[in-house]
């Protein structure tokens, strides 16, 4: 997907929505600045968050009282899994909510088998964004490729 403003990032999440069931990891992959957190805020505002959605860069994860409830979590403060252990982030990925985490790649060990990776990339101009969506099986098995 190629979208060309925060608006169109945001619009591309909440399109995303219905496709999401409790329980379902989405991993954010790309640089700072990529667009990661645009795309949280799409998500929580489709899902009725009135409240402002920030990266949870000190914090490292914050949640929302949405149906399904919206877990958002940042790992650039973490350096790797061992790091991420016993942040309580395990929970979240087993439990009912949608849990988005931006540099998911610190925690690849703890993510499961059927999460969802969207890689994040700022394209030729300063406003446009490559967003790939790999969607994995129903079963876990291997990628859908952007099969929106
Ligand atoms: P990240 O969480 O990946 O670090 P943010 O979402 O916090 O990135 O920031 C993205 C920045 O890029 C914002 O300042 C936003 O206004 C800007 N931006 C420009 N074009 C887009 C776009 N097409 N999609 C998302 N953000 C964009
Ligand atoms: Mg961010």
């Amino acid at each position: 997907m190629v979208t060309h403003s925060p608006a169109e990032t945001r619009r591309l999440a909440a399109e995303l929505l219905p496709q999401l069931c409790p329980g379902t990891v989405l991993a954010l992959h790309g640089d700072l600045g990529a667009g990661k957190t645009c795309f949280v805020q799409g998500l929580a505002a489709a899902l009725g968050v009135h409240q402002p959605v920030s990266s949870p860069t000190f914090t490292l994860i914050h949640e929302y009282a949405s149906t399904p409830p919206l877990y958002h979590a940042d790992l650039y403060r973490i350096r790797d899994t061992d790091d991420a252990c016993g942040l309580g982030l395990e929970e979240y990925l087993g439990g009912e909510g949608i849990t988005v985490v931006e540099w998911a790649a610190r925690a690849a060990e703890l993510l499961p088998a059927n999460t969802w990776h969207l890689t994040f990339e700022v394209g030729k101009d300063l406003t446009e964004r490559i967003i790939t969506i790999e969607k994995s099986r129903p079963d876990g098995t291997g990628l859908l490729q952007n099969n929106l």
